[in-house]
C-alpha cells in the first residue's frame, strides 16, 4: 500500500484521482483550501479509513511522510485564476517549491499537473513536447501559463540537482463530472446555460479551437505517468487530438440536452488562444500505448447528466 498526497485533492481533476487511487488499495492524503475545490466532491470517500481530508494552502510548507505526490493545487478556470492573479502564480510557484522540497525530505515521487497553456497562443499546430511556446509574460493569464512554465522549470531544477524522482504532464482541456457549476469554463458554462435555458456565450466568433478530453482519460494518463520507467521524466502531453470550434461544442451542447437557448456572442477576452491541440505519440510510446477512449459526445452525456443532478 503506498501513502499518496493530492494537493488539490477536493478540485475536478483531484476528486476523481483520489477515487481512483483509493480503488487501487492506496492510502490518499487529500489537501486542499477550498478555492475553487469542494468537500461536495469528495464527500462519499469521507468513511475510507484510508483517505484523509487535510486543509492546508500549498503556499505553505506541508509535512508528512509520502511515497507519492500528485501536485494539483491551482485554480484552473481562466475566471478564477484571473480573480487575485498574485495568489495564482503564488500558488504555482511556492506550492511547487514546497512539495518538491516534501518530495526532497522524505524521497517521495512528484508528479505536476502541467498544462497545455504553456504553449500559450500556439504558432506551431498541432503542439508536440518540443515547441517552447508563445506566451504573454504580462497579460491576464500570464499569472497561470507562466506559473505554470516556472513550476516545471523548478521541477527539472529539483531533479538535476538533487535527484528528486519528477514526472510532468502537460494536460489539454478536460472535462466531466464534479465541475463547479460556477467554475467558468467553456464546457460547464454551455451545459449549465443549456439547462437552464440561458442564452450560450460564446466569447468572439466561436472559430477559436481547443481539443477536449474527458476526465477519466486524464486520470488514467495521470496514473500511468506516475508508474512510467525513472528515467522518463516528461513533459508529456494528456488531451485528446479531436479538436472542435467553440461554435461547434456549443451547437452538440444544444442538441445534446435539447435546449431551446440561443447562442449570443461576447467579446473575445485578451491572449484567448485561438487554436490548441495536444500530439499525443509521446504519451502513446511512452505509457503503454496510451490514448483517450472517450469520444467528445460520449463525455458530454454523461457530464450533462451529472449536471441535471447538482443545479
Ligand atoms: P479545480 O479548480 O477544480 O481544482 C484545483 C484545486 O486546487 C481546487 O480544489 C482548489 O481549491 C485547490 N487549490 C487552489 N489553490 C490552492 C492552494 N493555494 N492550496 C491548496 N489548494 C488549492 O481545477 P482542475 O480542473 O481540477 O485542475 C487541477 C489541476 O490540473 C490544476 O493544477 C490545473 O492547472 C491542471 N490542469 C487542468 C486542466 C483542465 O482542463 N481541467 C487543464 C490543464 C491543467
Ligand atoms: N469560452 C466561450 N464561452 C464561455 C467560456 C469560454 O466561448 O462561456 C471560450 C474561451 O474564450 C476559449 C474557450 O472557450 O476560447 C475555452 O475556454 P476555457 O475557459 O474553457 O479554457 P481555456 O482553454 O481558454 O483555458
Amino acid at each position: 500500500m503506498k501513502k499518496i498526497l493530492v494537493t488539490g485533492g477536493a478540485g475536478f481533476v483531484g476528486s476523481h484521482l483520489c477515487e481512483r487511487l483509493l480503488k487501487e488499495g492506496n492510502e490518499v492524503i487529500c489537501l486542499d483550501n477550498y478555492f475553487t475545490g469542494s468537500k461536495e466532491n469528495i464527500v462519499h470517500l469521507l468513511d475510507n479509513p484510508y483517505f484523509e481530508l487535510v486543509r492546508h494552502d500549498v503556499t505553505e510548507p506541508y509535512m508528512g511522510e509520502v511515497d507519492e505526490i500528485y501536485n494539483l493545487a491551482c485554480p484552473a478556470s481562466p475566471v478564477h485564476y484571473q480573480h487575485n492573479p498574485i495568489k495564482t502564480i503564488k500558488t504555482s510557484v511556492m506550492g511547487a517549491i514546497n512539495m518538491l522540497g516534501l518530495a526532497k525530505r522524505v524521497n517521495a515521487k512528484i508528479l505536476q499537473a502541467s498544462t497545455s497553456e504553456v504553449y500559450g497562443d500556439p504558432l506551431v499546430h498541432p503542439q508536440p513536447e518540443s515547441y517552447w511556446g508563445h506566451v504573454n509574460p504580462i497579460g491576464i493569464r500570464s499569472c497561470y501559463d507562466e506559473g505554470k512554465r516556472c513550476a516545471e522549470t523548478l521541477f527539472m531544477d529539483y531533479h538535476n540537482q538533487n535527484g528528486v524522482k519528477i514526472k510532468i504532464i502537460r494536460i489539454f482541456n478536460t472535462y466531466g463530472p464534479n465541475m463547479n457549476p460556477e467554475d467558468g469554463r467553456v464546457v460547464s458554462n454551455f451545459i449549465v446555460q443549456a439547462l437552464k435555458g440561458e442564452d450560450i456565450t460564446i466569447f468572439g466568433d466561436g472559430s477559436q479551437t481547443r481539443s477536449f478530453q474527458y476526465v477519466d482519460d486524464l486520470v488514467e494518463g495521470m496514473v500511468r505517468m506516475m508508474n512510467s520507467r525513472d528515467e522518463f521524466l516528461g513533459p508529456v502531453n494528456i488531451g485528446n487530438p479531436v479538436e472542435f470550434t467553440m461554435l461547434e461544442l456549443a451547437e452538440l451542447v444544444i442538441k445534446l440536452t435539447n435546449s431551446s437557448s440561443k447562442i449570443i456572442y461576447l467579446p473575445l477576452p485578451q491572449d484567448d488562444p485561438t487554436q490548441r491541440k495536444p500530439v499525443i505519440e509521446l504519451a502513446f510510446k511512452e505509457l503503454n500505448c496510451w490514448q483517450p477512449k472517450t469520444h467528445l459526445e460520449e463525455g458530454l452525456i454523461k457530464t450533462i447528466s451529472y449536471f441535471k443532478k447538482v443545479i
